[in-house]
This record gives C-alpha cells, sequence and structure tokens, in this order.
C-alpha cells in the first residue's frame, strides 16, 4: 500500500478519473475530504481549506463545478486513503 503512494503525485484513477488526494484550494494533502451536496465529480475538495477560503458565512461554492455547497459531504473512502497515504510519509507538523 504504501509503495502504491509512493510517486510524486499522489493520484489514483477510478474509472478513468482521476482523485487527487491534494486539495485543488490549497494543494495540500486533503484532511477532510468533502463533496458539495449537488457535486457529480468524484473530485474532493478539503473542507477545511473550503473554511479557511471562504469563511464562516456558510455560503460555501464547490472549487470544482462552482455549485453551491450546502450540507458537505465527507468521503470516506477518500479519508481512508488520505490518512492510511499520511502515515507513509513524514508529517511536518
Ligand atoms: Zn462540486
Amino acid at each position: 500500500m504504501a509503495k502504491f503512494f509512493g510517486g510524486g503525485d499522489q493520484q489514483i484513477a477510478l474509472e478513468g478519473e482521476k482523485q487527487s488526494l491534494k486539495c485543488p484550494l490549497t494543494l495540500e494533502m486533503i484532511q477532510a475530504p468533502v463533496r458539495g451536496t449537488f457535486c457529480t465529480h468524484f473530485q474532493v475538495f478539503c473542507m477545511r481549506s473550503l473554511y479557511l477560503l471562504q469563511g464562516e458565512k456558510g455560503r460555501w461554492m464547490c472549487p470544482i463545478c462552482q455549485k453551491k455547497v450546502f450540507h458537505p459531504i465527507m468521503d470516506m473512502w477518500v479519508y481512508e486513503l488520505t490518512s492510511q497515504s499520511s502515515n507513509t510519509e513524514e508529517d511536518e507538523m
């Protein structure tokens, strides 16, 4: 599993669509992978980044498809991947 994530670009392919484990907003590893209520894409973004960049106002917009994010939906599958991935890398915190 660790070897799988050993490449420079942390991407996994699923059904032809690429899923990056890096947040499209901050280009950092996603800590809380979410999609918006109306998102139809596979790519997730980081809830934390959205909160930091778009604030507390609660009218978040998906950085990928620009649709409104009413209730961010956590992707547990990606979450598992990111937690496994971060275990294989040095934590810079
Ligand atoms: Zn979206």
